[in-house]
């Protein structure tokens, strides 16, 4: 099986990431500014034009939002933490979301207890922003599934696996680097964030080549009992 690292070094600098801030901000506003234009030409104020300026606030809002997380330093906060609990918090913030899109969400507890040293409130943030792919992912699709597992290894293997749309060979390569989508409503952010947070944690994200069947995401972290056997 081929294996793709998508790489951290994919961030870029400042300047960059300031021009495409930029760059993302200024479509929504432009959206934005023509129909307060054109409500001030009519004046009139129409439901549906309240609604769509509405939508590009929220949208510039997440923008804005996921290039905090980004820009900030991450403050590693440590703690103690079961891989089970983690997941189960974030699996609990999706399940009524895909009984209602009727995707199927497969947790395999394998119930060992693996203790890991993380900040949970950030592990949890990538968690949420693999879910949230896969679940956009398998939109539409019949009899979509989202499966999250994990294996004790050398390191702790999380899995997550959709049988939804793919990501095409063709770009692989870009997939990770800032603000690249396929999503009329994405930003771009979210695998690079989650990178980043994998990253502090001495980790490493992969995507799997699963053969234009859907996406395998591959989370590999050191755990708490490897690191103690390290030392001995
Ligand atoms: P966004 O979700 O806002 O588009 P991400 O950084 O989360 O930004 O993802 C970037 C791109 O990677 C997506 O637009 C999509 O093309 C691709 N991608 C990520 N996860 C998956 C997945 N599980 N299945 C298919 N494509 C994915
Ligand atoms: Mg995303």
């Amino acid at each position: 099986m081929e294996e793709y690292v998508t790489n951290s070094e994919k961030l870029k600098t400042s300047g960059q990431m300031a021009a495409g801030i930029a760059h993302e901000i200024r479509n929504p506003l432009t959206v934005i500014s023509g129909f307060l234009q054109v409500m001030k030409e009519q004046n009139s104020f129409r439901p549906q034009y309240f609604s769509i300026i509405h939508n590009e606030v929220e949208r510039m809002n997440g923008i804005l939002n996921e290039f905090l997380l980004l820009a900030k330093p991450l403050k590693v906060q440590l703690e103690r933490k079961s891989v089970h609990h983690l997941l189960e918090d974030v699996i609990l913030l999706y399940e009524s979301q895909s009984k209602m899109k009727k995707v199927d969400l497969i947790y395999e507890n394998s119930k060992e207890e693996i203790m890991l040293e993380c900040d949970p409130n950030q592990l949890k943030q990538a968690f949420i922003n693999l879910l949230q792919n896969a679940l956009e992912a398998v939109q539409g699709t019949e009899n979509g599934q989202v499966k999250i597992s994990c294996v004790k290894k050398n390191e702790l293997e999380i899995n997550i696996i959709d049988n939804g749309v793919g990501i095409p060979k063709e770009i692989i390569e870009k997939v990770g680097t800032p603000f690249f989508t396929t999503k009329s409503n994405g930003t771009g952010l979210g695998l690079m964030i989650t990178q980043k947070i994998i990253g502090q944690h001495g980790g490493k994200l992969e995507i799997i080549d699963s053969n234009d069947n859907g996406t395998h995401i591959v989370i590999k972290l050191p755990y708490i009992n490897q690191l103690l056997t390290k030392m001995n």
